[in-house]
């Protein structure tokens, strides 16, 4: 059985107010037992994220970065190491977002470096793949997410893939576009990708990895990804800004994983 996992990734976004209202009213919510929902987790901007570890503790939502620096310490500046993230109290870290690779330069192997680096230090890792509009045109999409799954978990312990890897699909033309992907091409993307981790580390470790959808998840578009056998949550962006649409995302994923036999 995989729990649906939905995680809110805020990016540079809110500010220390709003991410306090923000907190309480998901703390009320995770809180009630009465409630059991799906795994829920938020990645806030780092500045903000002691104060969300803070706002949290107790509760059952994961805190996370949405990326950090390979190295342990050193000459970095401006950098966030994974060890500092830890201290901090974050659970959970980002790797190889598309905004990363896009803006930032990130590679495949900068992105592994980073989930290694994120794994020694002791965080869990949400690692993002997907293709490109053109790479998607260009008939490609399976061939560089391929490409991009074999650089990010190639190699790792089988156990630690299984436990502590969550995989995000995430193909760009989706992500802050207003466009979806159908469920008929995420679930084919997600098949291929499981079909891929069985490959690489064995039918038992591929059924048990999270594989999430991203890109331009809303509460009206949730349920019908969700539904997808191999669609095991989302990553979220702009639905995640606002606590009641983030809500109603966490109430239909939890309403998916008891409607499934997953
Ligand atoms: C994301 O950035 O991971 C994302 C999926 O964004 P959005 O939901 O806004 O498309």
């Amino acid at each position: 059985m995989r729990t649906p996992f939905i995680a809110a990734n805020w990016k540079m976004n809110l500010d220390r107010a709003a991410i306090a209202d923000f907190c309480r009213a998901l703390r009320a919510f995770a809180g009630d037992p009465a409630r059991p929902l799906a795994r829920l987790g938020v990645f806030p901007p780092s500045v903000y994220l002691a104060q969300v570890v803070e706002a949290l503790a107790g509760s059952s939502v994961a805190v996370g970065a949405q990326t950090c620096h390979p190295a342990r310490d050193g000459a970095f500046t401006g950098e966030v190491s994974a060890r500092m993230l830890r201290d901090v109290g974050a659970s959970h870290v980002l790797a190889g977002h598309s905004e990363r690779r896009q803006l930032f330069g990130e590679t495949d192997s900068g992105a592994r470096a980073r989930l290694d680096a994120a794994l020694a230090a002791g965080l869990d890792v949400i690692a993002c793949l997907g293709e490109t509009l053109a790479e998607r045109r260009a008939g490609r999409t399976l061939e560089v997410v391929d490409r991009q799954l074999d650089a990010l978990v190639q190699g790792l312990p089988a156990e630690t893939l299984a436990a502590r890897v969550t995989l995000a699909y995430e193909p760009v033309w989706a992500i802050g576009t207003g466009v979806t992907a159908t469920p008929a091409e995420a679930q084919a993307v997600h098949a291929h990708l499981r079909a891929r981790l069985a490959r690489l580390a064995g039918e038992p470790v591929a059924r048990r990895v999270l594989v999430q959808y991203g890109g331009s998840v809303k509460p009206d578009n949730v349920s019908e990804l969700l539904a997808c056998p191999d669609v095991d949550g989302a990553l979220v962006g702009g639905a995640s800004l606002h606590f009641k649409s983030f809500e109603a995302l966490a109430r239909l994923g939890r309403a998916a994983a008891s409607g499934s036999t997953r």
